[in-house]
């Protein structure tokens, strides 16, 4: 089973990732959680050009294929062998954040897009992809108070820091467009109820699938 958590900024993607992976491993299922860009050697190394802003200054087009590379060796390392031997596989960000970050605020155009996702998953498609929506401007506070430095967590400093609130927006719509246009695979979760009642609905989500 593959499950990817998609959405924007602050939306609380992690915390549900981890809680999933806790509930499953206790009912003694094989987990694997995971997270894009990155989440496999290659990628990984690639991770810090992306969100550093290195890539976007050669600018979108190359910073899309950077993104595919790193999805397509995290799926042929780490994903397509963990679902092969039953593992239930949990990424934060797949395939729909090329979607919505490059193509839709990006402006590359779908048919580029689509091209770089069948080479990157090559047949590898999420069985269940939760969209984690809410406002952009919460979303924005709870990733800024993530970075704080004075909390001595700020990791990479992330681009969205200089991005407008409209662009988050527009992205918030795009996640909303894709879950509207793929039904059978998509499932929106309301991100501003509180944490339990998301993992709840979650867990809920999941557990008729689990025989996949
Ligand atoms: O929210 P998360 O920690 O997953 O953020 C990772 C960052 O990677 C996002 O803020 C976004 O700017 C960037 N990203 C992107 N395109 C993707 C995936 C992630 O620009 N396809």
């Amino acid at each position: 089973l593959f499950v990817s958590f998609e959405g924007g900024e602050g939306a609380g993607k992690s915390t549900q990732i981890r809680r999933l992976a806790d509930a499953l491993r206790r009912r003694g299922l094989d987990v694997i959680t995971t997270r894009e860009p990155g989440g496999s050697a290659g990628a990984e190394a690639l991770r810090h050009v992306l969100l550093s802003g290195a890539a976007e200054s050669y600018g979108v087009r190359m910073e899309a294929l950077l993104f595919a590379a790193a999805r397509n060796d995290h799926v042929e390392t780490v994903i397509r062998p963990a679902l092969s031997k039953g593992f239930v596989v949990l990424c934060d960000r797949f395939m729909d954040s090329s979607r919505v970050y490059q193509g839709v605020t990006g402006n590359l155009q779908p048919d580029f897009i689509d091209a770089l996702e069948r080479v990157a998953v090559d047949g590898i498609v999420p069985d269940l992809t939760l969209i984690f929506d809410l406002p952009a401007s919460v979303g924005l506070e709870r990733a800024r108070g993530r970075l704080q430095p004075h909390l001595g967590n700020a990791a990479e400093p992330d681009r969205f820091e200089k991005e407008e609130v409209e662009t988050h927006e527009k992205r918030r719509q795009a996640f909303l467009d894709i879950a509207a246009a793929q039904p059978e695979r998509c499932r929106v979760v309301d991100a501003q109820r509180p944490v339990a009642e998301i993992g709840e609905y979650v867990l809920g989500l999941i557990e008729p699938l689990l025989t996949l």
